[in-house]
């Protein structure tokens, strides 16, 4: 059975009617027949039929064993952050995304819980900052905004020989193109915001754990917590995730001709996209994922946050707005946007430049995409060269 095939039969026929359609149980109680005794639902917090079933999907796709349906991606990151205790330490990524770090380091760092960033593109780094505290690894890959790569497997390897849990934020990739489970992670989870909705219309997170206890502890935090999705929203994801085989083929197709156009342009210095030869991990990318995805950086030659404002918006089609993933193409200049808070030599050091620009390629023809970007950069040159002028005169 092929990937789509499977993704698309993953979601089940509603055995009660035979809908075709997942039924949207908008309830939040369920009648018992004596205390105790139910159809394996009592309270819609604990258990609820249509996010029972997205849960089931996601598991199955992520090929673990306990899927857990969450409010927000950054709803999700916390049930697994809440296996911790005081004392432990996160060794994570080092350019993780924003709303993970100030979870980390403003929320449970008050609770003593410590975390450690490293650059997790080299294995190396993660071996040297391993410590008896260390009990949760954290990865993204590839990485927000500049498409770091790491090497699931070999540091699921350092993870299991330190007992450590080993966690991969699997936003960018999707189960379609990487399933971090397989590789030797411990749990999965997603912004299903991004690419499992793909609708650009709702906030949605996931996690799946591997080991059936880990999973139920994610259960209790998301029963004992509250923090879950809910029935209609549950419903958006499951639909999304009927057609995320295909988007994401798309997306990763046209990325790489936006990509491929990029690097040939003349006012671009530098190019971040996985799939390109170019990308220094582009070996390890190949290796553990099915194709590269629909998320395109660059930076300009003239390196400037004025520059690149005048190019984010002179687009036509990319939308310029934060979030990614979704059907409709957007952009974003994270110095001044996602990544604004991070002070300036720290942003640049982690390769978020003044005129780096992300953008997310949706569904439109690749074709009309780059004829989008070949005008925004002919508007920037202008731009340029009437400012420059005006300063000599
Ligand atoms: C958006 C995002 C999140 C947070 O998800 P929300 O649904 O916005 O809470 C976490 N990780 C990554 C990689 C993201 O892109």
């Amino acid at each position: 059975m092929s990937n789509a095939t499977q993704l698309i039969h993953s979601i089940p026929v509603d055995p009660l009617t035979g809908s075709l359609s997942v039924p949207i149980y908008q309830t939040s109680t369920f009648v018992q027949e004596a205390p105790g005794v139910n159809k394996g639902f009592d309270y819609a917090r604990t258990n609820n039929p249509t996010r029972k079933v997205l849960e089931d999907v996601i598991a199955e796709l992520e090929k673990g064993t306990v899927g857990a349906a969450f409010a927000s991606g950054l709803a999700a990151i916390d049930a697994v952050v809440k296996l911790l205790k005081s004392g432990d330490e996160i060794l994570a990524v080092d350019d993780i995304y924003g709303g993970a770090f100030r979870l980390f380091t403003q929320v449970y760092a008050k609770f003593g819980i410590t975390v450690n960033f490293v650059d997790t593109s080299n294995v190396e780094n993660v071996f040297n900052v391993v410590t008896p505290q260390t009990k949760l690894i954290w990865l993204e890959t590839p990485t927000n905004p500049t498409l770091k790569i790491s090497d699931i497997e070999a540091i699921a390897k350092v993870a299991k020989a330190h007992d450590i849990l080993l966690c991969v934020d699997n936003t960018f990739a999707s189960p379609v193109l990487q399933q971090p489970l397989v590789l030797g992670a411990d749990l999965v989870v997603h912004s299903a915001t991004k690419y499992l909705g793909g609708h650009s219309d709702l906030i949605a997170g996931l996690v799946v754990a591997k080991d059936p206890e880990v999973g139920a502890q994610i259960k209790f935090y998301q029963n004992a917590c509250g923090n879950i999705l809910s029935p209609n929203d549950s419903w958006l994801v499951i639909r999304g995730i009927e057609t995320l085989h295909i988007r994401l083929k798309q997306q990763s197709k046209s990325a790489l001709k936006v990509a491929r156009f990029l690097e040939e342009h003349p006012q671009v210095e530098k190019v971040f996209y996985p799939g390109l030869e170019s990308h220094p991990n582009h070996d390890i990318a190949k290796k553990q994922s099915s194709d590269f995805g629909g998320i395109v950086s660059f930076s300009l030659k003239e390196d400037t946050a004025e520059a690149a404002i005048k190019f984010v918006t002179s687009t036509k089609y990319f939308k310029l707005a934060e979030s990614l993933g979704g059907v409709k193409s957007l952009l974003s200049h994270p110095a001044t946007m996602t990544h604004k808070t991070i002070p300036v030599e720290k942003r640049r050091a982690a390769g978020v430049t003044d005129s780096l620009i992300r953008l997310s390629i949706g569904l439109e023809e690749a074709e009309d995409l780059v004829d989008d970007l070949v005008n925004a950069f002919n508007k920037t040159a202008t731009a340029t060269k009437i400012k420059e002028e005006a300063a000599l005169t």
